[in-house]
């Protein structure tokens, strides 16, 4: 196991809110070896010592001698460097040649490739050392191409660590646990027995900070292309051979080129974007999003589109892909929706409690699978022909804390255990369909559509969302419990 972590943008929101405490909680649980090391990198004037007191002052729920709070800072080192200049990193870091090396980069991607050629010329990315970076890996697959081989002719594949943080969830390695550790849903995981799927990221948040960064993506590009892409993979691909990294990577590449690109006569049919106006979230008025370009009207912060997978196990079924920022709820969640039954036997001629079967996969705010079936009530005064929804929860009865998903990504890269991580191909593969879906855009002019901040997004798109009864049909799946 590695013991030696550099993290570049040690400073930054990702940082602060997700990797130091993840780092605090893995020590806490003694998951980390003894000579545990963290070397925090980024451009603030800080010395170490501030720079411990700052991070102290980011864990407020902890008492300044809290045990683990000391542990952690004691570990760290902070070192001021400007990133996007390679040449200062070997003598920055020169202390350190010869120590097997983790770096994370939680940096803007533009500085992904100084830092990758100061890491290599610094001798911190010789094998066995490991890199790992953060998405966005570019934003089309030209940009993406020009990073995975600039990084190429600095560190080989098999040391690239890329994370997508949603791999991390424990929900999504249920899924995997589910599907592939039962006969009984492998035998109906197909086009026969599975009408739709449905993916949703919403968030309440805004854009708020990162206005410069967010309107050269918008929701395809920030969200899709990773995030929901390879969710629907873990949902879509075969069953590996093996759960080694390869096989796994193999099966979700050949999802990612099974997509059907998207054309130009079918995109407005099949995709709304949207982009909030001013509005009340959780009783609060927000401002709308607002392009720090001024004149600048393209970027969207919601997007519902609708994929197909031209394979044999998917022909014909829809994955209504959806995700916005500002939205109603904060609700992540996968709805695999199974057919109707093919003859209705129950409460003639009404069958409007026929509810078909969904397999919830919920992911936040609450971690939960849920398995919805038709039961009898089975009570004498009705008799067993009056069905209801059942809602069966199957998520393991554990008292554990839950863990941050951060958490399991970055014992994984200490240990060198790559099954969570995104391959190059992937990468490439999924953007080569976004890119089909921007240029479809680009050449219908797609209209990006006004919605009110603590919405569902566009009404226009009511119908990619039937599983979270926007729209006014059955409510049952849009929050937890
Ligand atoms: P941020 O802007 O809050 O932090 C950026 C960090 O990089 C800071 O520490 C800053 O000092 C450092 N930095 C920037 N330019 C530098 C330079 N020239 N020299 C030295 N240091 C420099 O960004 P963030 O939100 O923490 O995001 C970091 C990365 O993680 C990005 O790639 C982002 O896309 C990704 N990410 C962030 C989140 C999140 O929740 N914040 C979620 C998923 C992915």
């Amino acid at each position: 196991m590695h013991e030696t972590l550099l993290l570049f943008g040690a400073t930054g929101d990702l940082a602060q809110r997700y990797l130091f405490p993840s780092l605090l909680n893995l020590l806490r649980d003694r998951l980390l070896p003894p000579g545990f090391r963290v070397y925090a990198i980024a451009r603030q004037d800080y010395t170490t010592e501030t720079f411990r007191q700052y991070l102290a002052t980011r864990m407020p729920e902890l008492d300044a001698d809290a045990p683990e709070l000391i542990d952690l800072l004691n570990r760290v080192e902070y070192i001021v460097a400007d990133l996007a200049d390679p040449s200062q990193l070997p003598d920055r870091l020169a202390a350190l040649k010869g120590r097997d090396c983790v770096s994370y980069l939680s940096v803007p991607p533009g500085l992904y490739i100084p830092i990758a050629q100061g890491l290599k010329a610094a001798g911190l990315l010789d094998a066995p050392s490991r890199l790992v970076l953060e998405k966005p890996i570019g934003r089309d697959l030209p940009s993406a191409r020009h990073i995975i081989e600039a990084v190429a002719a600095c560190v080989s594949e098999d040391r690239v660590f890329r994370i997508d943080h949603y791999l991390g969830k424990a929900p999504v390695q249920n899924l995997l646990a589910l599907r592939f550790g039962n006969s009984l849903l492998e035998a109906v995981w197909h086009h026969r027995w599975i009408e739709s799927v449905d993916i949703l990221v919403a968030e309440t948040a805004g854009v708020d900070g990162r206005e410069g960064y967010y309107a050269n993506y918008g929701a395809l590009r920030d969200m899709v292309q990773n995030h929901i892409l390879q969710l629907l993979c873990l949902i879509a691909m075969e069953p590996p051979s093996a759960l080694d990294a390869d096989s796994v990577r193999n099966e979700k590449l050949k999802v990612l080129r099974a997509l059907r690109p998207m054309q130009a006569d079918q995109v407005l049919s099949n995709s709304v974007r949207g982009c909030y106006q001013a509005g009340v979230v959780a009783g609060k008025p927000v401002a709308g999003f607002q392009s720090p370009t001024p004149g600048q009207h393209d970027t969207e912060t919601f997007v519902a589109l609708t994929a197909f997978i031209d394979n044999w196990r998917w022909a014909g079924v829809p994955f209504r892909l959806c995700t916005g920022k500002r939205m109603a709820d904060r609700c992540s969640q996968v709805v695999i929706n199974f057919r109707e039954v093919s003859h209705w036997l129950f409460e003639k001629p009404r069958r409007e409690k026929a509810t078909p079967n969904r397999l919830v996969f919920r992911l936040q705010p609450e971690e939960n699978i849920e398995l919805n079936l038709m039961s009898s009530l089975a009570a004498p005064e009705w008799g067993a022909l009056e069905l209801q929804p059942l809602p069966l929860d199957l998520s393991m009865p554990i008292n554990l804390r839950r863990r941050i998903a951060y958490e399991r990504l970055l014992l994984d890269a200490f240990h060198g255990n790559p099954a969570l991580f995104v391959r190059n191909d992937e990468i490439e593969a999924a953007w080569t369909w976004i890119d089909s879906v921007a240029a479809a855009w680009k050449q219908t002019n797609a209209p990006i559509l006004p919605y009110m901040a603590g919405s569902w997004g566009p009404t226009e798109a009511n119908d990619f969302m039937p599983a979270y009864g926007v729209g006014g049909s059955a409510k049952s799946g849009r929050k937890g419990n």
